[in-house]
């Protein structure tokens, strides 16, 4: 239920350009997108990591984690799937703001969900990242044992099986995780925040 009348939206004196300059760097999302297992989680954890080594602020927004927490209500039908990801644009965007580079790893299998968390962020902020990993592969690795459950029917709604995934058409970065390894995929995220002027 919408209760807007009566709540006013509040400015601080302290610009968002005020916090980019404490922190050096520009306050973005990086959303990474891909299939379950296609290595989100892995790459989002040694990329913050390096992020934290060189003196940024950065913080991976886990989607199994929020599950636990924030998301705890949803289930994986497409109208959760769709409020999972309202919810975590809302989130990234209060991140981003706060003058971090916010990596996302959520699978966000809908185009159209993606589109509105890139409207709410802003599109200057929002770096749409394709972790593309064929499905065979993700499969083969099957990390949680996921994709064993999800062909014996044992779950269902399962994002490459019997759930969608709609790929980026128009991803800022693009990452092949069965042609690069996991040291190389950062540091090729990491030279494209130099090359988007997130970081020097
Ligand atoms: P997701 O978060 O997308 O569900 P995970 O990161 O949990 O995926 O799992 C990816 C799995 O693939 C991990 O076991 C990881 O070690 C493995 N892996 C192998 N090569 C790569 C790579 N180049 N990049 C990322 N993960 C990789």
């Amino acid at each position: 239920m919408s209760n807007k009348k009566n709540i006013t939206w509040h400015e601080g004196s302290v610009t968002n350009s005020d916090r980019e300059n404490l922190l050096n760097q520009k306050g973005c999302v990086l959303w990474f997108t891909g299939l379950s297992g296609s290595g989100k989680s892995t790459i989002a954890r040694v990329f913050e990591s390096e992020l934290i080594k060189r003196g940024h602020a950065a913080y991976v927004l886990d989607g199994d984690n929020v599950r636990h927490g924030l998301n705890s209500d949803l289930d994986f039908t497409p109208e959760s799937r769709k409020e999972n990801i309202r919810r975590l644009g809302e989130v990234a965007a209060l991140f981003a703001d706060a003058g971090l580079i916010t990596i996302t790893a959520f699978i966000s299998p809908y185009l159209r969900d993606r589109a509105s968390a890139r409207d709410k962020i802003g599109n200057e902020r929002f770096f749409e990242v394709f972790i593309d990993t064929p499905l065979s592969v993700c499969e083969e690795r099957d990390p949680k044992k996921l994709y064993k459950k999800a062909r014996a029917g044992e779950i269902d709604n399962f994002t490459g099986i019997d759930a969608p995934y709609e790929k980026p058409e128009n991803a800022e970065i693009y990452v092949r995780t069965d042609e690069l390894s996991v040291a190389d995929c950062v540091e090729f995220l990491l030279k494209k925040l130099t090359e988007f002027e997130i970081i020097k």
